[in-house]
């Protein structure tokens, strides 16, 4: 079990609801890390008084070093600073809740220090997957996913020895706030509407994927690489309660399926306690009062960046990167207010269709391809 835990992005919301569980189970921060919330950092270092703060915004550095001066914390900026937060020594566990391709290098860091990753920053495995899996195959690092489908589906393949076994896996999908709007309807949708989200409170960034279906995407890519299956073998439902966190089957055609209220906070405190459970904070599930559960096949021509992300994910090699590149910009944009919702699609696409997939990628290809896929975005 966790004892002692770093987190790269402790502002964020996989952050905060980090923190709850570290209140909840007494564990000790090692080192937390933020791009540029100063005041929030702040009132974490006097909280829960770290021995290292790290801000990759240089000035926010300064500005927290100035404040929390009398505290005893190092503060240190810069993004290189980020693979010390996830090498701290004293930690066993580090949980990966920074947003975007920004944490893979520390995340290949804390997998090479051998510590438990509890992995919440999809956009690493969707990039450099294999690479990853590798790494921690080869350092025996543990990776305990944090994602609410798939530490469903680790839940659920606990006791299978053979990953033979598995028929496939079915990642369930919310469908976001624009469910079963027509491609005209859901054109002039705007940041505002895209960040009401039906059943939970996230990021902007993570928020505007699940409006997309990227999310989902993205997550079919993230179960590939965590379980070394192929396309064909992950599936996507439309399960609009997010009861069902999601499902495996069997070929004896068994299905488990890991159920409960929607709370980071039980995956969260299951990556700290696994293989034992422990009580969570969130709420608990009261079946005679569960809405009936149903289930849709996804529309991928209205929300056409999932198929995006499972072509990418056939093709293989840095096309995944070059689509999550294109991705994390052309949300940017959105949120910006600078271009419309089918916009996203269209600057992924268009990355995809412009830059040559390298196959077998070396961890230089992989950033290459990203840097490609965001020049292609911006256009510069
Ligand atoms: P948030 O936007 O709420 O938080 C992001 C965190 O990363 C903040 O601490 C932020 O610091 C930091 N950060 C942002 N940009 C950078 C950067 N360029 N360099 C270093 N740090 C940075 O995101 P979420 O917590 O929603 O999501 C985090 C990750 O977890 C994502 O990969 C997401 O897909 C995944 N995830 C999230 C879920 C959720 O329920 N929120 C569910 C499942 C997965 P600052 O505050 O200073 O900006
Ligand atoms: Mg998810």
């Amino acid at each position: 079990m966790s004892k002692t835990i770093s987190i790269l992005g402790s502002t964020g919301s996989i952050g905060r609801q980090t923190l709850d569980v570290v209140d909840d189970m007494n564990l000790t921060v090692a080192a937390i890390t933020a791009n540029s919330s100063v005041e929030l950092m702040e009132q974490q270092v006097r909280r829960y008084r770290p021995r290292l703060a790290v801000m990759t915004n240089e000035a926010a550095a300064r500005d927290l070093a100035v404040r929390v001066a009398d505290t005893g914390t190092t503060v240190l900026g810069g993004f290189d600073a980020l693979e010390e937060a996830a090498t701290a020594p004293e930690a066993d566990t580090v949980v990966t809740a920074v947003v975007g391709m920004v944490g893979l290098k520390p995340t290949l860091a804390a997998i090479e220090a051998k510590k438990r990753i509890a992995l919440a920053n999809k956009e690493t495995l969707v990039c450099a997957g294999e690479l990853v899996i590798d790494a921690a195959d080869r350092c025996g690092a543990e990776i305990v996913p944090v994602d609410s489908e798939h530490s469903a589906i680790f839940q659920c393949v606990q006791g299978c020895a053979d990953r033979g076994e598995i028929k496939r896996l079915i990642l369930t999908c919310s469908g976001g706030p624009f469910y079963g709007m027509s491609r005209d309807e859901v054109a002039g949708k705007t940041r505002a509407d895209a960040l009401r989200h039906p059943n939970w409170t996230m990021g902007p960034k993570i928020t505007v994927d699940s409006a997309t279906l990227m999310n989902k995407g993205l997550e079919v890519i993230e179960a590939m690489r965590l379980y070394r299956l192929p396309l064909e073998q992950v599936d996507v439902v439309v399960h609009r309660q997010s009861i069902i966190h999601s499902l495996v089957e069997y070929h004896d055609c068994s299905m488990l399926a890991q159920l409960g209220t929607p709370d980071m906070r039980l995956p969260i405190r299951y990556a700290m306690t696994y293989p034992n459970r422990g009580v969570s904070l969130a709420e608990p599930l009261d079946l005679l009062k569960c809405p009936p559960l149903t289930f849709a096949e996804p529309d991928r021509e209205v929300f056409s960046c999932l198929r995006l992300a499972e072509e990418a994910a056939t093709e293989g090699g840095t096309a995944c990167a070059i689509l999550n590149g294109a991705n994390e910009e052309a949300v940017g944009l959105f949120l910006a207010d600078k271009i419309g919702f089918h916009d996203i699609a269209r600057l992924v696409a268009e990355a995809r269709a412009r830059i040559p997939v390298v196959q077998n990628p070396t961890l230089d290809d992989i950033l290459a391809a990203d840097a490609a896929a965001r020049r292609s975005v911006l256009g510069d």
